[in-house]
């Protein structure tokens, strides 16, 4: 996507460690008519997926989430982050490792809000090692839902997510694709 592409080379600031920050339209503030044209371009390439709900995790997730969520128009689920729970009765979670955080999280969806008939759509704001994505597609396995595909607004194609992702053999599609952050310039892939 030409406009988040040239948006990341006006913005993006890399920071040590590979990462790359762009809190002043994606993670901080909100840049809300670039999310809305981000929903607007999921909401087409997956159109024909016959998608009943949108899944992401809190909080950088549920701008890019929320916009595709109403170009579909179904609802949007966000798995909300805990310390680790002892009581889960009423929940399907998942254990994540944040890469920026350096921290392990569960990540839970209450069991009324998937069932076996949804078929969804993930949603976030970064690919990095696919551990987020990751934890999202065993809460669908618990829920026994079905996923349509994983829809990523950045993706850092040189780490390891992506691959992890292509292995499962579910539809990725990523709207910028990163090929490196060396030296602290964005390339991204052709
Ligand atoms: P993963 O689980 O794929 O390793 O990382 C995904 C999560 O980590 C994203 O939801 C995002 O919040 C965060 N993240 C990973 N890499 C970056 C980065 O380079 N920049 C920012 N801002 N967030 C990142």
């Amino acid at each position: 996507m030409d406009l988040l592409k040239k948006r990341i080379e006006e913005d993006g600031t890399v920071l040590p460690g590979n990462v790359l920050k762009v809190d002043n339209f994606l993670n901080h503030q909100v840049d809300s008519l670039l999310m809305d044209k981000i929903g607007a371009e999921f909401a087409r390439l997956f159109k024909d997926e016959k998608i009943t709900k949108v899944v992401t995790v809190e909080s950088s997730g549920i701008a890019p989430a929320l916009t595709t969520a109403i170009h579909l128009g179904v609802p949007l689920i966000f798995a909300r982050k805990h310390k680790s729970l002892t009581l889960t009765d009423n929940l399907y979670t998942a254990s994540v490792y944040s890469y920026t955080k350096q921290v392990s999280n569960d990540i839970s969806v209450d069991k009324r809000f998937l069932d076996a008939n949804d078929r969804i759509l993930i949603i976030d704001d970064f690919l990095a090692n696919g551990q987020a994505v990751k934890g999202l597609l065993e809460i669908a396995k618990l829920a026994n839902v079905s996923v349509a595909g994983i829809g990523i607004v950045i993706e850092k194609s040189f780490q390891k997510g992506h691959v992890l992702i292509e292995k499962s053999g579910i539809r990725l599609e990523s709207l910028a694709r990163i090929a490196s952050l060396s030296d602290g310039k964005v390339t991204f892939v052709d």
